[in-house]
């Protein structure tokens, strides 16, 4: 392992000078940081996705290309101007000039990419510049001489063992006398195409940029202290949690907290380097790490909440002592390309939840009809909507005595619809009503993470 950092900051982080100055002082601080991921700075990347779906009049484009330049000119004003740093950042305004312009004449996912792209190459080489000016041994790198796609534009993937062989010959050299700034979600192709990893991907960037360098930690910088106990917006007693385990973290991410996405740590974790989640304005104030293996495994890590839930209930008396309903089901459930949730079975019905995928704007799950029709040949079919899934995240819980006391005990008056214990360690999950899920939450949260919390074993 190298004693190499990695700082990568969101666009929050980066969105004027003063919040980037704030990284700078991390980056300072902190010697060990000698390679620095940036997100392109908050709102550019949003315009670009707007200008790259070539449906803006000339004007509204005109105006969205008006927009980056102030947040970016805005930065610079504060910068030192060389010639060369204002014809390169002039050049880089131009080229999304007249890619807008030729994808509103003919769109192609491969000119999307490359405007995509021009938000974190403008940030990254505005923050290169700011390093240098406060004396630092700051380079701008193209990550795209590194990070290896396949040409799936939008959402590529890496091509993980060529990143790590390029990593090792054009970046990893230049780590040891200079702080290499580099751009998070953006890569290219076998033929030097720009690709994009899928938006918010500039943490993946990072992740996968740590374990091509060995780092000893990857240090994600946003706009929030840490990983919470719960959504701060549930109950102001949430608070930052010292440490998570992947899984965990992992967990809490799927049942809904906007935290890390689990895919994005995968390359942290299969060389187990540390991710450290932070907050860019508050530095001082500590945040996260998540770890392979934390040093306390409490039963009761975070609680994590999913509105706009549909469960699906399906009777069948013919499943009395029969075979294969339960295949008969999942079948017809494949077959309409339906990702289930949550199952719970009694011996003549199945309750099931379904992931959000397939939702409408509100969230609610878009069940098709033909989907209904079809069960309904075999089965009843019964469907609500309006629920909220409450994950209560930790270890052993399948093992501990106590939770489900604790639990109904805290929720005695609450109608738990639904309850899914036991496949994992790290979960428990459960449905309730949407009206009452924010109480739930707040309930469970002062029972099992503030002072008066009661042990369980
Ligand atoms: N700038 C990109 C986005 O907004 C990538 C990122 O910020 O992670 O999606
Ligand atoms: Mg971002």
């Amino acid at each position: 392992m190298s004693n190499y950092h990695i700082a990568k900051f969101g666009g929050t982080s980066l969105a004027n000078f003063e919040a980037m100055s704030r990284c700078a002082d991390i980056v300072i601080n902190d010697s060990s940081t000698r390679l620095v991921v940036v997100s392109a700075s908050s709102g550019v990347t949003n315009l670009l996705v707007e200008l790259s779906q070539g449906q803006l009049s000339n004007k509204q484009r005109e105006q969205s290309i008006a927009r980056i330049k102030d947040i970016q000119m805005a930065i610079i004003a504060q910068l030192h101007l060389s010639d060369e740093l204002i014809s390169r950042v002039n050049h880089l305004l131009a080229q999304i000039s007249d890619l807008s312009m030729a994808i509103a004449k003919q769109p192609a996912a491969n000119l999307t990419d490359k405007l995509l792209s021009f938000g974190e190459r403008l940030s990254s080489t505005l923050f290169s510049q700011l390093l240098i000016d406060r004396g630092q041994p700051a380079i701008f790198f193209d990550v795209r001489d590194v990070m290896r796609t396949d040409s799936q534009h939008g959402k590529a993937l890496v091509d993980i063992d060529t990143i790590l062989s390029l990593v090792q010959q054009r970046l990893t050299p230049l780590l040891d006398k200079h702080i290499v700034i580099t751009q998070g979600f953006i890569g290219s192709d076998v033929n030097g195409h720009t690709t994009t990893l899928g938006r918010g991907g500039s943490d993946y960037s990072a992740a996968i940029l740590g374990e091509a360098i060995n780092a000893e930690q990857i240090n994600i910088w946003t706009d929030v202290s840490g990983i919470f106990t719960t959504d701060p917006r549930l109950t102001d007693q949430a608070y930052a949690l010292k440490e998570i385990s992947f899984n965990e973290a992992a967990e809490l991410a799927t049942f809904g907290a906007k935290v890390l996405h689990p895919s994005t740590l995968i390359p942290a974790m299969r060389k187990n380097i540390p991710v450290f989640v932070g907050s860019s304005r508050a530095p001082k104030a500590g945040g996260t790490l998540v770890l392979n293996e934390t040093t306390s495994k409490p039963v009761y890590r975070a609680i994590a909440l999913r509105r706009s839930q549909t469960l699906v209930t399906v009777t069948s008396v013919n499943m009395l002592h029969a075979t294969g309903f339960l295949a008969q089901v999942f079948t017809i459930l494949a077959q309409h390309n339906i990702s289930v949730d949550l199952v719970t079975t009694s011996e003549i019905s199945i309750a099931l939840t379904l992931d959000n995928t397939g939702s409408d704007s509100s969230g609610r799950h878009q069940l098709t009809d033909a989907l209904i029709d079809e069960l309904k040949k075999i089965c009843q079919v019964t469907i609500e909507h309006d629920l909220a899934l409450v994950a209560l995240i930790g270890n052993g819980i399948e093992s501990s005595c106590g939770v489900g006391a604790q639990l109904f005990s805290t929720l005695f008056d609450i109608n738990v619809r639904m309850i899914c214990q036991g496949a994992s360690a790290h979960n428990l999950c459960f449905l309730v009503d949407e009206s009452v899920a924010k109480d739930v939450v707040t309930r469970l949260h002062h029972a099992m993470f503030e002072d008066n919390q009661q042990g369980v074993a």
